[in-house]
């Protein structure tokens, strides 16, 4: 069976993390993989979900299986954080979640859901997206393309072509969106763009597929989203997979859902029923014990204010290193403009340097980035923010 079967290239970004736990060097400097870090480049359970997991292992008395489409209060609570409390989808009958194994299960579970109502179906997303949306578009049969989104070159969005390149599609075609804090550029769309592009969802019949995996690591929990709320009051249907990963640091409980907004309440029946027939089929259930955690979280109001400052507070430490970081660089002297690192929000920023550049800046002083050159902002750190200003102005001074 398997004895054709030679082995895959490892992921870059797993290689990248590798080859920086062999690295000796004292001094190196972690930007790679997408995890936020404290200051002493930790990732901590937060206080909040700590507590609401202690709740959880003195309530939980059985391990029978959830129910299929998860655990309702994480349900609940979520698509209230999402939607905002107040929104009147949410009494529509127009929608209906299920929760599924992280931002990627809810991704692919929406995929498979979009090949099972248009097979030819084909896939919009940004140039650059997050490396994996491809693959996993790919995995569910569907074709892919992409829309003009990032000029590497002049540090800024494509805005003009994107809309041109959104004008010509049409109710085949799928826009994969990225809610706030776009990985890998950072550079999010304005509230302008949302709008136009909300008209033209509406106008051209394309189904907008919206990814949100850093809501509240850009401004706020209610700024980062305010774009996406205002697409979902216009258009009749869209998508919707939402990661708990980095917002309550839940990563290895694989924790998300996926949300289906259809034009009518029979049409969102049917939607739920494929979704919970689809995840069947792939994994049965969704594992418990993440979606029960922010369950609890998310109905308790002291834990909901108290993981809200734990969010505000790493929202916080992004944005502050983001300007140490660009001061410190400017400091050095180097001709080019790296400002727009202050207007780029959440997790990651494209630092625009060469292939050439991330090779050398890791060779030479252990700095270790993905190839594109995006940066984990949550790396950074105030004990690493000279060395890494002192090696980027020599490797740009060169
Ligand atoms: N979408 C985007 C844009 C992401 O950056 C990530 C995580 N890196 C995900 C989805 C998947 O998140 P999860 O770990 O919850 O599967």
């Amino acid at each position: 069976m398997f004895k054709h079967m030679t082995a895959l290239p490892p992921d870059p970004l797993l290689g990248i993390a590798a080859a920086f736990k062999a690295d000796s060097n004292p001094k190196k400097v972690d930007l790679g993989v997408g995890v936020y870090k404290t200051e002493d480049g930790k990732t901590p359970i937060l206080t909040s979900v700590q507590k609401a997991l202690q709740i959880l292992s003195n309530t939980e008395d059985s391990k029978s299986y959830i129910q299929a489409r998860g655990n309702q209060a994480f349900l609940d609570g979520m698509e209230k954080l999402v939607l905002g409390a107040g929104n009147a989808l949410l009494d529509s009958g127009r929608v209906e979640s299920v929760q599924c194994p992280g931002g990627t299960g809810s991704l692919r579970i929406g995929f498979e859901l979009i090949k099972r109502g248009n097979p030819n179906a084909k896939v919009w997303v940004s140039g650059p997206t997050w490396a994996n949306h491809v693959a996993v578009i790919k995995a569910a049969g569907l074709e892919t393309a992409e829309y003009p989104y990032y000029d590497k070159a002049n540090n800024q969005l494509k805005a003009d072509e994107m809309l041109e390149a959104l004008a010509q599609l049409g109710p085949n075609d799928v826009v994969l969106l990225h809610g706030c804090c776009h990985n890998p550029t950072g550079e999010d769309l304005t509230p302008e763009l949302w709008t136009k592009i909300s008209d033209l969802a509406v106008e051209k019949g394309f189904l907008p597929f919206i990814d949100i995996a850093y809501q509240g690591f850009g401004v706020d929990l209610e700024t980062d989203v305010a774009g996406v709320r205002e697409l979902l009051s216009k258009v009749p249907e869209a998508l919707i997979a939402t990661s708990c990963s980095k917002n309550f640091g839940l990563y290895r409980e694989r924790t998300g859902l996926l949300t289906s907004i259809s034009e009518t309440s029979v049409l969102a029946g049917a939607a739920l029923s494929h979704m919970l027939n689809i995840a069947r089929e792939i994994y049965s259930m969704p594992p418990s014990y993440g979606g029960a955690t922010v369950g609890i979280l998310l109905a308790d109001e002291a834990l909901t204010a108290e993981w809200k400052a734990e969010l505000a507070g790493m929202c916080a430490r992004m944005i502050d290193l983001r300007a140490l970081l660009v001061n410190k660089i400017h400091e050095r002297g180097v001709e080019e403009d790296f400002s727009f690192i202050n207007r780029q929000k959440g997790m990651f920023t494209f630092l625009g340097i060469t292939p050439e550049q991330v090779k050398a800046i890791r060779d030479e002083y252990a700095i270790y980035m993905a190839g594109s050159s995006r940066i984990n902002i949550a790396g950074v750190s105030s004990s690493n923010v000279d060395y890494l200003a002192d090696a980027l102005a020599a490797i740009l001074k060169k």
